[in-house]
């Protein structure tokens, strides 16, 4: 396939699936026959029943923020989610405790290092951000479990994004929690920064239970769908994390969601993302779309080899890096900002109405 002088590419061949009466399946199917032949790196093998996994599988499901999905392969395979629960998991604690007391744990600036790094800053312990294990260890001990266990919260929280219910792979779970002792060392050093207010181990064991939550493809393309669309779910119209957090989560995705594969990930494919060993990433073109790709071959970074040259491809093709934005349709966006406690409409409103405007008008915008 050439690239014309811009250095975009034709997106396929003959370009029959744009002239087809269902071009973005056509366009998925013919992706993933051709990306399926990859077979280069390894499945992740320090939990030991992620290597149950099939190296042959391969999905990859798109959700739109008008409620379409597309899928094409594997996407209906259960896997866990590993990683990109971090993404989750950091949207609940800042619904819970707000962005300023989760920034005094953990910080937002990308590491550079591997997901498994002792990445604190030396000061205070504080992990760099929640993407890599440090950060998310730190993360998931902030949800709150004071009216109801924080598992049950968590998995609440991922239906609300996928639109099913969710449960756990006890298998991966109970195969991490054997092995986890890196992720044990460093939620004891948290513990010692006083990062951690419960213990290490709780901590951990509520952290691998998180990454042992089945998901598919179809699930990463609705949770990624309901971040592109507000912290609102497209198909079931329930609210996934509140608005005000989505712009902030896409941030910490955008700069850390790929370990330190991060930066090059945003250059080419310039979507926000998480990935996990389990194989899937999740993406999201903000107002458009979510993405989920599994394969759960990686590389030596931990990212799916297939996940990344799926994202990549549908980036290019369709010319959907995230600061594309075409010249003709930017119209500058703040003109003049004005909020409900000074500009009223002409509606007449009831004296108890009139009250709730004046004290909470200010929110409106
Ligand atoms: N549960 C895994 C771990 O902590 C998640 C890592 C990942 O997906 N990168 O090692």
């Amino acid at each position: 396939m050439a690239d014309d002088a811009d250095g975009n590419r034709g997106a396929g061949g003959d370009f029959a699936w744009a002239l087809s009466a269902a071009p973005v399946q056509d366009y998925l199917e013919r992706l993933h026959a051709e990306l399926a032949g990859i077979d280069g790196g390894a499945l992740a093998d320090y939990i030991p029943e992620l290597t149950r996994a099939d190296r042959g599988w391969f999905g990859i499901a798109l959700a739109t923020v008008d409620g379409h999905v597309y899928q094409a392969g594997d996407s209906r395979q259960p896997f866990t989610v590993q990683s990109i629960s971090k993404a989750i998991a950091y949207g609940l604690a800042l619904e819970d405790h707000g962005l300023d007391a989760v920034l005094a744990k953990v910080g937002v600036e990308p590491s550079g290092e591997a997901f498994n790094s002792i990445s604190l800053e030396p000061a205070t312990g504080r992990p760099l951000n929640p993407m890599i294990n440090a950060g998310a260890i730190a993360t998931t001990a902030l949800v709150r479990d004071d009216q109801e266990p924080a598992l049950s919260r968590l998995l609440a929280t991922f239906a609300r994004y996928t639109g099913r219910h969710m449960g756990l792979d006890e298998a991966v779970f109970a195969s991490e929690r054997e092995t986890g002792h890196r992720n044990r060392a460093i939620a004891h050093l948290l513990r010692g920064y006083g990062i951690l207010e419960r213990s290490p181990e709780e901590a951990t064991d509520l952290y691998f239970q998180q990454c042992a939550i089945r998901v598919t493809a179809r699930d990463l393309a609705l949770m990624g769908a309901c971040l592109a669309n507000g912290g609102v779910n497209p198909v079931t119209g329930v609210v996934a994390l509140k608005r005000r957090y989505v712009d902030k989560l896409l941030a910490v995705m955008s700069t850390c969601g790929m370990y330190d594969y991060s930066g090059g990930w945003i250059f080419n494919v310039g979507m926000p993302a998480k990935s996990g060993v389990g194989g899937g990433i999740m993406a999201v073109l903000p107002g458009q779309f979510g993405l989920g790709v599994f394969s759960p071959l990686l590389d030596s970074k931990g990212n799916s080899v297939r996940g990344i040259a799926a994202c990549e491809r549908i980036s290019r093709d369709f010319g959907l890096h995230m600061f594309n934005v075409a010249r003709a349709t930017s119209a500058t966006v703040l003109r003049r900002s004005y909020d409900c406690r000074r500009v009223r409409s002409r509606r007449g409103r009831s004296a108890a109405e009139l009250a709730v405007l004046d004290a909470e008008g200010g929110r409106i915008r």
